[in-house]
């Protein structure tokens, strides 16, 4: 069973390529992020609660996270295999999740230049959630869907400033997390600098290895 997490900084495509892992690996896609807004959206305790630190481009407190995810991953969408995308990002949050015996961490590689232009003009669809960029796939009508018509919004931490603070949070809380489980010899990393298609191809060929050798 494939029990994986995608890793990488704010821009690096860590969303885009979980929607495809998931719909090809046959796996659930957990997204500690995409969690939290839907908390925020419907005004819940757990939303009030996270808000302020993620319009700060700052990490929720671990204690919320852990629970929040802890969860998430006893629901029945679990049992064939698992992909966490954001979580965990701190070495507490690693280590309230050792006993679930993580088999591989993907870790997108991009220089950090490149991620200003992916963030800043990222748009998402209202209604499908389908990701774009307007800037670098520009669209005919940047403020429309091509896909379903739905509005287009532009996340509320997605600013020039914010991913400065989420970068430097990535610098000195998330990328301990990698050490962690480099240490543990699970830790692939990809070139997350290339196309959509060139980047997902790197990530399928490695977790079809991972898959049979878990078959083994
Ligand atoms: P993301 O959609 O993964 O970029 O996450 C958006 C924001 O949600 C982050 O900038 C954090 O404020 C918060 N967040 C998501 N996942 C975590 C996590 N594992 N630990 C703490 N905060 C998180």
């Amino acid at each position: 069973m494939l029990k994986m997490l995608i890793m990488g900084p704010a821009g690096a495509g860590k969303g885009t390529m979980s929607e495809l892992i998931a719909s090809n690996f046959k796996v659930a896609h957990i997204s500690s992020g995409d969690m939290f807004r839907e908390e925020i959206k419907h005004q819940t305790h757990l939303g009030l609660q996270a808000k302020s630190y993620i319009t700060q481009g700052l990490l929720v407190p671990d204690e919320v996270t852990i629970q929040m995810v802890g969860n998430r991953l006893k629901k029945d969408d679990c049992q064939n295999g698992y992909l966490l995308d954001g979580f965990p990002r701190s070495l507490a949050q690693a280590e309230a999740i050792e006993d679930f015996n993580i088999n591989a961490v993907i870790n997108l590689q991009i220089d950090e230049h490149l991620l200003v232009d992916r963030i800043v003009f990222r748009r998402i669809c209202q209604q499908c959630g389908t990701i774009y960029n307007i800037k670098l796939n520009p669209i005919e009508n940047a403020e429309i869907c091509p896909k379903c018509c739905g509005k287009l919004y532009q996340r509320n931490d997605d600013t020039y400033e914010k991913l400065m603070v989420r970068l430097e949070s990535y610098r000195e809380e998330t990328k301990p997390v990698i050490d962690y489980y480099r240490q543990k010899g699970i830790v692939y990393d990809v070139d997350a600098g290339q196309t959509i298609d060139d980047v997902y191809k790197q990530i399928e060929s490695i977790l079809k290895n991972v898959a049979e050798e878990e078959t083994k």
